[in-house]
């Protein structure tokens, strides 16, 4: 089959083509660097297959473009599907495929060296002491132990983290309409989700992105929080209104700050743009804050989950070559 893989870097394109040569190389891999976008969907000519990544445009306008040139499938290198419009598709007959499990422990370790980071002010501390500074003011960290903890979202990454904190001894609240019974043998506390904003002192978002989870935390929400709360977020930039989390960060109801995804992530993110002036005011004014870190998308990103996303997107490809339909297919019927 021709493949085209948008969104490419130098590791996507190695793990891909050892997957593709492991599975004895059936495909032919065409690689671009640029995001597909209605400029770029062109490039896709004369594939069967799209391999599309977190930033990728898959709005109707792209959809139609690629259903024209022959595009039958979309497989996602990443778990969120958020970018893709699925009634859109349904509608076209693209079948989406995505990669619902590649290494969830890659997320929820990332999450916790945010916390830890941000706790423990390591990120200054490293900056002080290459400078000869070993001062200790400003660095006052607190013990995790015994803190609580509420994770909203307690799905496959959700529940890692819970697990990782568990060893910490901390005290775990949940929010997710549906329970994970791991989460339950560990001895979360599900409650409803005001509870969780005024009990924990670190909040951590595990959910994905949806209408419903969209801007949901926002003034309302950060007026609910204790003063001085951690918020972690490795989940969707827009699960958070971030102008109210500025104003948060401003008025010192957010204690601290870390995110790995930003709702306008998409024209920042995954580039080198160390030559450039930053346009993004918000993003800009984010990165004035001691109290704020952030990474750019990179919690996924470890040996074992590229290995598993590049094993999976091939095996989809090959198993909708075989059946019609790839392994891990999003349901799109439901959206018609
Ligand atoms: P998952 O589907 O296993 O779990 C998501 C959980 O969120 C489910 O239990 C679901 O019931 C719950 N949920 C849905 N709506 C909710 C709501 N309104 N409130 C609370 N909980 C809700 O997904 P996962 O593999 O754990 O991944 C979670 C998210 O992490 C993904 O959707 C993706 O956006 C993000 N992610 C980020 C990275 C990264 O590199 N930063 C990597 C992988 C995934």
């Amino acid at each position: 089959m021709n493949i085209t893989v948008f969104s490419t870097k130098a590791y996507d394109r190695q793990f891909l083509l050892d997957a593709n040569n492991a599975a004895g190389a059936p495909h032919r891999l065409t690689f671009h660097e640029t995001t597909l976008t209605v400029q770029s969907a062109m490039l896709a000519a004369g594939s069967d297959v799209v391999c599309a990544f977190v930033n990728d445009q898959l709005n109707a306008e792209v959809l139609t473009l690629l259903h024209q040139q022959g595009v039958r499938l979309v497989t996602l290198r990443c778990a969120g599907f958020n970018n893709v419009d699925l009634s859109a598709a349904n509608r076209l007959g693209i079948h989406i495929a995505r990669v619902p499990n590649y290494s969830p422990a890659a997320v929820a370790e990332h999450s916790v060296a945010l916390m830890l980071t941000l706790n423990r002010h390591i990120h200054r501390a490293y900056l002080r002491v290459r400078e000869a500074n070993f001062s200790l003011e400003g660095l006052l960290g607190f013990d995790m132990q015994h803190r609580t903890v509420g994770i909203i979202g307690t799905g496959k990454i959700g529940t890692r983290l819970a697990h990782i904190l568990y060893g910490f001894d901390c005290k775990l609240l949940a929010y997710d309409p549906i329970q994970s019974p791991a989460c339950l043998e560990l001895g979360v506390h599900y409650v409803p989700l005001d509870t969780l904003y005024a009990q924990s002192q670190i909040i951590s978002l595990h959910c994905p992105l949806t209408p419903e989870t969209r801007h949901m935390i926002n003034a309302a929400a950060f007026e609910k929080m204790q003063p001085g709360v951690m918020l972690i977020n490795t989940s969707r930039g827009a699960v958070i209104d971030t102008h109210a989390a500025v104003t948060a960060l401003k008025t010192g109801r957010i204690g601290a700050l870390g995110l790995d995804v930003y709702e306008e992530e998409g024209d920042l993110f995954f580039e080198n743009l160390s030559e450039q002036v930053l346009q993004d005011d918000v993003f800009a004014r984010l990165l004035t804050f001691p109290n704020v870190l952030i990474t750019g998308h990179q919690a996924f990103f470890t040996r074992e989950a590229l290995l598993a996303i590049a094993t999976t997107t091939i095996d989809n490809i090959n198993q909708f070559i075989k059946t019609g339909n790839a392994h891990h297919e999003i349901s799109t019927e439901k959206l018609a």
